[in-house]
């Protein structure tokens, strides 16, 4: 019997401390019985240090690691993110643009309201019809109160968070009250047993790290699931097409100058801007396709979009490459975060999947050695499905454009360059509506279909209205939408301004709970 105690996490970014925090704080009572969760780091290669925008399973990870919401604020530059905003994508206009909110529609588990509101001709905002939350994004209001609960919200929401100083928080989290054991040292070696699991790490520091079980979050280097285990990279890059991003840090004119509570997403000539507002600064960055555009032309697009600000700012420039590994899990070595894959940050899929992976391992943490490929193979298997379903969801803002100005709007529509399975949904979304079918049964689906629905109408598709779907939940529907009103009234009246609330939370601290 081989038993599983001496957990090994290599690479310290977002993706090293959040697995460690969450297997450790899953594991506290293993620790007298000796098992421990070490966390080796390289002094030498920095962290990724972009990753700015979450999804609102940060709130449920950090409170079960322990971690105080205020003390998070304080230390992370956080502001609340309650969606995103995709600007000049479908038809390329000024005034083209659309919310994908964190809420879902109301009464979503009730009603459908999409064939309703398309009924009516579909001519108002969807997102206004079925939510307060585009409402409270364009009137600058943040999502909860200073007498709301740690981690609580009137709206749902996740957070924007600077990544150098959130890495640095969930290290001082996890080695004080998590026990996680820190070791900085460069691994350059990694030694495997005569059945191909790896047995242990040798340093340039002359530190030997023996384990059971090792998660790669080395980030693109992906030392140990590609360089020691092998496993090749599947590229999608024939899907989604980004492989550059120029990321800039941009100063506020005035400090109580407003932060957007929401991902700004601007479409460009090939590609698109994010802009994120955290309490500090705004960061502002251009993913496009370098086979479209050259470098200092997507340059020149970053600096008009922000205008004369931009004049000293420098640019950091970072090559992409949209894919991951074939499987994700093989005999002892896991990989999370950028050593598992990379897609392009279009609706902030990254540290979602880091959350969910390391939950997943946490969880089913594999008591020996024995039944660990058993654990392996349904970590390949969901992890696969997550990756797929994630590119058909970034796919989908790019098949629906209506955009012919340029060679990569035109090229994004080709139906080669369309998923199989996001093509059959995008024929049955003609006539069905998606809601709570089948094709979104998994538990812990990273998009829910009111994120499908929000992109599609935003977008200007519509759906085909059955006979009789109507009538059958007309009061239902005439209900939650009333129902929105009031809360949509309610909500923007009552909410503080976002800059307002984060000033105040981190002067005061929110209520503990
Ligand atoms: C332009 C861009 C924008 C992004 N925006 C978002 C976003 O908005 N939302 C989102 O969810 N995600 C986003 N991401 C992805 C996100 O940044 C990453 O998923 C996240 O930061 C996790 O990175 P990581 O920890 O896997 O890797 P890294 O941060 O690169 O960390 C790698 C670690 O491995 C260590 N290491 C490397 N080699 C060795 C060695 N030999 N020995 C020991 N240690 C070693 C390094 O020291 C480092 O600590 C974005 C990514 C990019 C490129």
């Amino acid at each position: 019997m081989h038993e599983i105690q001496n957990i090994v996490i290599v690479g310290g970014g977002t993706a090293g401390w959040l697995t460690a925090g969450v297997i450790a704080a899953k594991h506290q009572g293993r620790r007298p019985h000796g098992f421990t969760v070490t966390l080796v780091e390289s002094p030498n290669v920095p962290t990724i240090g972009v990753g700015e925008g979450t999804w609102p399973t940060l709130r449920t990870t950090l409170k079960r690691m322990g971690v105080s919401e205020t003390e998070f604020f304080r230390h992370c530059s956080a502001s609340f993110k309650q969606g995103a905003r995709f600007n000049r994508w479908t038809t390329g206009a000024v005034d083209d643009g659309y919310y994908h909110p964190l809420m879902l529609p109301e009464q979503f588990g009730q009603v459908n309201l999409a064939p309703h509101w398309l009924a009516e001709g579909g001519d108002d905002s969807f997102c206004d019809t079925v939510t307060p939350q585009g409402r409270l994004c364009d009137a600058g209001r943040g999502p909860k109160t200073m007498t709301t609960p740690e981690y609580d919200g009137q709206a749902n929401y996740a957070y924007h968070l600077d990544a150098g100083k959130f890495s640095h928080f969930l290290q001082r989290h996890c080695c004080e009250a998590l026990g996680v054991r820190h070791v900085l040292a460069d691994v350059n070696e990694v030694h495997l047993d005569e059945g191909g699991d790896i047995a242990r790490l040798d340093t340039a520091q002359g530190i030997t790290i023996a384990g059971d079980l090792f998660v790669d979050c080395t980030g693109f280097a992906a030392l140990l699931i590609g360089k020691a285990m092998g496993v090749p990279f599947r590229s999608c890059s024939d899907v989604l097409f980004c492989d550059t991003a120029l990321a800039i840090q941009v100063p506020y004119d005035l400090p109580d100058d407003p932060i957007a509570s929401h991902t700004i997403s601007t479409a460009q000539s090939a590609g698109w801007i994010w802009d994120i507002g955290l309490p500090t600064r705004r960061g502002v960055g251009h993913v496009f396709s370098s086979s479209h555009i050259s470098v200092d032309e997507a340059e020149g697009e970053l600096r008009a979009y922000i205008g004369p600000a931009a004049r000293d700012l420098s640019v950091r420039k970072l090559s992409i490459r949209a894919g991951h590994r074939e499987t994700f899990w093989v005999r002892n070595c896991v990989a999370v975060g950028l050593a598992a894959g990379f897609l392009e940050p279009l609706e902030a899929s990254a540290i979602v999947l880091i959350e969910l992976s390391a939950k997943m391992i946490a969880e089913q943490m594999p008591p020996r050695r024995e039944v660990m490929d058993v654990v392996a193979r349904r970590f390949n298997e969901t992890t696969t499905y997550r990756w797929g379903r994630i590119i058909d969801f970034l796919k989908l803002h790019y098949a629906l454009t209506k955009r012919t100005d340029t060679d990569f709007w035109r090229d994004n529509v080709r139906p080669e360059s369309i998923p199989d399975r996001l093509r059959e949904l995008m024929e049955l979304w003609l006539y069905q509506s998606p809601w709570l079918h089948e094709e979104f049964d998994r538990a812990e689906e990273v998009f829910p279909s009111a994120s499908y629905q929000y992109v599609l109408y935003g977008m200007g598709a519509r759906t085909a209205i059955m006979p009789g779907a109507i009538e059958a939940d007309d009061a239902l529907a005439r209900r939650a939408r009333y129902e929105n009103q009031v809360q949509t009234q309610r909500l923007v009246g009552s909410l503080p301004g976002h800059r307002d609330l984060i000033d105040r939370i981190v002067r005061h601290g929110l209520q503990p709970i």
